[in-house]
């Protein structure tokens, strides 16, 4: 765990969340700011700051990840019409919690990815 952390804090029980799915690697939780009607982050329990650092040092998890992101698609009943899932990672794409997540968002139509 990194004490600096936001998400780790959050695994940790330190600050409240509303989770939605758990397994023994990750973690999934409504977002504070919905972008969409269904908006929920997956994050591995263990901190990796982006996609490419968890990929590496556990591929394993970073599919539990993606398992975790289906199992939560299919409980919020975003299977028939789709969702989206992304990750952002780093300045550029503009990776605000350095804490690998995974976003979920569907409910609705959610409009072209941004350039
Ligand atoms: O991909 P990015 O790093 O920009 O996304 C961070 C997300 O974490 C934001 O959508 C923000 O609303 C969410 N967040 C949250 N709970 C917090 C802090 C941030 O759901 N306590």
């Amino acid at each position: 765990m990194d004490t600096d952390c936001l998400f780790c804090r959050i695994v940790a029980g330190e600050i409240p969340a509303t989770v939605v799915h758990e397994t023994d690697t990750t973690l999934a939780f409504r977002d504070i700011e919905p972008k969409a009607p269904v908006h929920v982050l997956v994050i591995p329990k263990d901190h990796h700051p982006d996609i490419a650092a968890l990929a590496l040092a556990d591929p394993g998890v970073a599919a539990d990840v993606l398992a975790a992101a289906a199992a939560v698609a299919e409980t919020e009943g975003l299977r028939t019409d789709g969702f989206r899932l992304i990750v952002n990672n780093g300045r550029h794409a503009g990776q605000e919690v350095a804490h690998v997540h995974a976003h979920v968002l569907g409910g609705a139509p959610l409009g072209p990815m941004v350039s």
